[in-house]
């Protein structure tokens, strides 16, 4: 497995639309191998394919002792509202909070190519939402107020310079900054 560069905000593949995957290769399950090394070495609970410069439509996901490798994922139901301060990988130390549905029901296709559902609410169902915007080519920042958005943009300039060709790159090991468990 292997430690990818995150793409930071400003890198145009985090604001393309993904492709759905017709069949799971083995190149496909490395990758998501390598995905789940990235996230867990960046200190997140989430990580979409765009975040490594990909246009699968692919994420992972890992709160607490639920991690899960989604191709295709989409939302089949959703209900209730919740606010929750949210980070991302992509745009490290720049926080917001969110409004999300309070509970979804995802549906996707595991690593064996068998489609399951999983059920999210609070951490993992926002990150759920969070990365599947991802895949969209959406961003948590775009679900901010005017204001908000705007401070957040301030901080990210702040931050941008520390991350040259618009590449983070984290080495295994030694998390970056971000601790904190907003990060998707
Ligand atoms: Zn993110």
């Amino acid at each position: 497995m292997a430690v990818l560069p995150i793409h930071v905000l400003g890198s145009p593949v985090l604001r393309e639309e993904t492709r759905l995957v017709d069949g799971i290769t083995p190149e496909l399950l490395r990758l998501a191998d390598d995905m789940i090394e990235t996230m867990r070495a960046a200190q997140g609970v989430g990580l979409a394919a765009p975040q490594v410069g990909r246009t699968e439509r692919l994420c992972v996901v890992e709160v607490e002792d639920e991690r899960h490798v989604l191709f295709n994922p989409e939302i089949i139901e959703r209900e209730g509202e919740i606010k929750w301060e949210e980070g991302c990988l992509s745009i490290p130390e720049v926080f917001g909070d969110v409004l999300r549905s309070a509970r979804v029901v995802v549906r996707a296709t595991n690593r064996e190519g068998r489609r399951f559902e999983v059920e999210g609410r609070e951490l993992l169902g926002v990150c759920l939402q969070h990365e599947i915007d991802h895949l969209h080519g959406k961003l948590f920042i775009d679900h901010l107020s005017f204001l908000k958005k705007r401070r957040a943009m301030q901080a990210w300039d702040a931050e941008k310079d520390k991350y040259p060709g618009l590449l983070r790159v984290v080495a295994p090991g030694h998390p970056g900054e971000g601790s904190s468990p907003e990060n998707l």
